[in-house]
C-alpha cells in the first residue's frame, strides 16, 4: 500500500489506522490525546530544565499559579469547545417542532372541548431524515425557514439533498458530521467537530487562550536560553527546536485570531467569505457587502452575549436594507461612525 492509498477517504470501518484525510479513519480521540501530549511537552520541558522558572515557584507561588492556571483553563477550553454542539438544522427543527407543539397545545386548551377534534397535532420524530420532525400544519418548518429568503425563492434550491431539510440562511450541510449545520462556519479537524453557530464563540476564546499560553510559554523559552546559553549545548538544541515550533504554531494562531475577529466584527463566517460565490442569495450582493451585519459595535455584542438560541435564526435582509448597505461611505459617514452601529 502506497502513502497516497493510505489517505484515500474509505467508508471501511475496519481499517482504523488514523487518517486526516478520511473523516471515518480519523480519530477524533487521537487527535484530542496528541494535542493534549503537544500540550504537557512544551510545559513539562520548563519544569524539568528551566530553573529560574522552578525557583519562581516557591518565591513567586501566583506567576507560577498563573501560568499553570492558562495551561489548564485552555486545554479545559479546548474539551469545552470540541464537546459542544454547533447547532444542528435538525435541532432546530426539533426545537421548533416542540415550541410549536406547545403553542398548539395552550390554543387548544383556550378553545371549548367541542372544538377541539379539527386540530393538527404536531408530532416529533427521532428519525433522521428532516421531512419526519414537523407536522403538517400551515405553520410548519419549510413555511418559516421560506419567509427569510426573497419572496419567490424555490424551496428545492435550499433543501439539503443529504438531510432531506431545508436549510435556514447560512446553514451549510458538513460532509464530515453529515449533518446540516446552522451558520456553518468550518468543521475542525483538531477540534473534531463543526464551528458553527452554537460554538463560534467558545472557539474564538479557545484560539484567545491558546495564543496567550504559545506566548507566555515562548517567552520562558527565550528566558531559559537566554540565562543558560553554552551550558547544555544538547538541552539547548532541544529547547530551541521546541521554540521554533511554537513561533510557527504562534503566527498561524496570530493570524486565526486575527481573520476569526474580523469575521466576528463583520458577522461573516469562513464559509461565507471564502465560498461566497457558491451561495445562490450571496452571489447578487456586492462583494463589499456583508449582508448580515449589523454593524460593528452590534454584531460584536450579539456574538458575545444577546445570543439567546443557539437556533436563533437570521433573515436575509431585503432589497431595500441591502441598497442602503452598497451606499459608498462618506466622510460624514466615517465621522459618525457608520460601520459601528
Ligand atoms: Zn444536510
Ligand atoms: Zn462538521
Amino acid at each position: 500500500m502506497t502513502m497516497m492509498s493510505c489517505c484515500v477517504p474509505s467508508r471501511d470501518s475496519s481499517d482504523r489506522f488514523p487518517c486526516l484525510s478520511d473523516p471515518v479513519r480519523r480519530s477524533t480521540l487521537c487527535l484530542r490525546l496528541a494535542l493534549v501530549m503537544l500540550h504537557l511537552i512544551f510545559v513539562g520541558f520548563i519544569f524539568i530544565f528551566n530553573q529560574e522558572f522552578r525557583d519562581n515557584i516557591k518565591e513567586q507561588p501566583l506567576y507560577t499559579s498563573t501560568y499553570l492556571l492558562l495551561v489548564a483553563v485552555t486545554l479545559a477550553q479546548y474539551f469545552f469547545t470540541s464537546g459542544s454542539s454547533p447547532g444542528y438544522v435538525l435541532d432546530a427543527m426539533r426545537e421548533f417542532a416542540k415550541t410549536e407543539a406547545s403553542l398548539r397545545a395552550s390554543e387548544v386548551s383556550k378553545q371549548p372541548a367541542s372544538s377541539k377534534n379539527g386540530n393538527v397535532v404536531v408530532t416529533i420524530d427521532r428519525n433522521r431524515s428532516g421531512e419526519h420532525l414537523v407536522g403538517n400544519n400551515p405553520m410548519n418548518w419549510t413555511k418559516m425557514v421560506m419567509d427569510m429568503y426573497p419572496p419567490g425563492t424555490s424551496v428545492r434550491t435550499y433543501t439539503c439533498s443529504y438531510c432531506n431539510v431545508v436549510q435556514p440562511p447560512r446553514a451549510k450541510h458538513c460532509h464530515d458530521c453529515d449533518k446540516c449545520v446552522l451558520q456553518f462556519d468550518h468543521h475542525c479537524v483538531w477540534l473534531g467537530t463543526c464551528i458553527g453557530q452554537g460554538n463560534h464563540c467558545r472557539f474564538w476564546w479557545y484560539i484567545l487562550e491558546e495564543t496567550a499560553l504559545s506566548i507566555w510559554t515562548g517567552i520562558l523559552y527565550i528566558k531559559y536560553l537566554q540565562a543558560s546559553f553554552d551550558k547544555a549545548w544538547l538541552v539547548d538544541v532541544i529547547m530551541i527546536i521546541l521554540l521554533s515550533i511554537l513561533s510557527i504554531a504562534l503566527i498561524f494562531l496570530l493570524l486565526l485570531l486575527l481573520f476569526h475577529s474580523y469575521l466576528v466584527v463583520t458577522n461573516q463566517t469562513t464559509y461565507e467569505l471564502v465560498r461566497r460565490r457558491r451561495i445562490p442569495y450571496m452571489r447578487t450582493i456586492p462583494e463589499r457587502v456583508y449582508p448580515f451585519s449589523k454593524g460593528a459595535c452590534r454584531n460584536l455584542y450579539n456574538f458575545c452575549f444577546a445570543r439567546t438560541s443557539i437556533y436563533a435564526m437570521e433573515p436575509l435582509p431585503g432589497a431595500h436594507e441591502l441598497e442602503q448597505m452598497s451606499v459608498p461611505y462618506t466622510c460624514l459617514d466615517v465621522i459618525s461612525c457608520r460601520c459601528c452601529c
